[in-house]
């Protein structure tokens, strides 16, 4: 259901006012975790300022260390439930067990599932019975042919409302967090009929590597780039090495739209 080879036009996904895999590029941009009202309010307001309307933030945290923070659970989909209602965006976040699904739907314009997820048939399948649309991040460790086989999980129960998002995979190198798998980008487009995006941020794992990542990413073809943002990256409660700040990512649009990789309004 995933191949293009019997579904050769592109896939489309509607999320509120915005198409996409429409051939306009989009940015989705915004906290890694919902740390609070205010904070997240801080970010919604600046990146619709800009003209973003799509807003990310984790409200369940799948952390390596079960001493880290470990999100805010249903309160931080209330928080980005309240931010979505006040600043006119979408939400999306990511959800981690079959049972939360049906609290998503009430809270969430986009399910996300993580990479720590990709495989989690369950939850693929009990997304899949829904028309929710559904981000899905690619496995750390997954070849593109079994992130497709999880998206037809999705696709298999009826749901085809489903977007893929490349976000880096392991490899031996360590400078950076996980390795940016560009030339995934355009096989997926090929192989498939769905939007597929980049997360910079995950891939890089790098504050200073978010600008070019993005702009390979639009260059090749990636229907949407994923980016953190957070108030004061210093203070985060996760991943405060890659997140900018609100100048930052300031500039980071700026410079993608002076470049002409990302249109106004993306
Ligand atoms: C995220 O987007 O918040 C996240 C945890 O990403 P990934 O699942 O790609 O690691
Ligand atoms: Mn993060």
């Amino acid at each position: 259901l995933v191949s293009r080879k019997k579904h050769p036009d592109n896939t489309i996904v509607s999320v509120k006012n915005e198409q996409i895999g429409d051939g306009n590029q989009r940015l989705i941009a915004g906290p890694c975790s919902v740390e609070s009202e205010e904070q997240v309010f801080t970010v919604a307001e600046a990146l619709k300022n800009r003209g973003v309307n799509l807003l990310r933030g984790g409200a369940y945290k799948p952390r390596s260390s079960p001493y880290d923070f470990q999100g805010l659970g249903v309160e931080g989909l209330k928080i980005l439930k309240k931010a979505g209602e006040r600043f006119d965006m979408s939400v999306i976040s990511e959800i981690v067990t079959p049972g939360d699904v049906e609290t998503a739907l009430d809270y969430l314009d986009v399910i996300q599932i993580g990479a720590r997820n990709m495989q989690n048939f369950e939850l693929l399948k009990e997304v899949g019975s829904t028309n929710k649309p559904v981000l899905l991040k690619r496995g750390l460790s997954a070849t593109i042919s079994e992130f497709m086989q999880a998206a037809e999980y999705v696709m298999s129960r009826g749901n085809t409302n489903l977007m893929l998002c490349e976000r880096g995979i392991r490899t031996y190198e360590t400078a950076t967090r996980n390795t940016l798998d560009i030339s995934a980008i355009p096989i997926l487009k090929q192989e498939t009929h769905l939007p597929v995006l980049a997360d910079v941020t995950h891939s890089t794992g790098r504050r200073d590597l978010l600008l070019p990542a993005a702009k390979a990413a639009l260059a090749i073809g990636a229907d949407a780039v994923m980016a953190e943002v957070h108030p004061d990256p210093a203070v985060a409660l996760s991943d405060s090495a890659q997140q900018m700040d609100i100048s930052q990512f300031n500039e980071f649009i700026d410079t993608l739209r002076d470049e002409q990789l990302l249109k106004d309004g993306a």
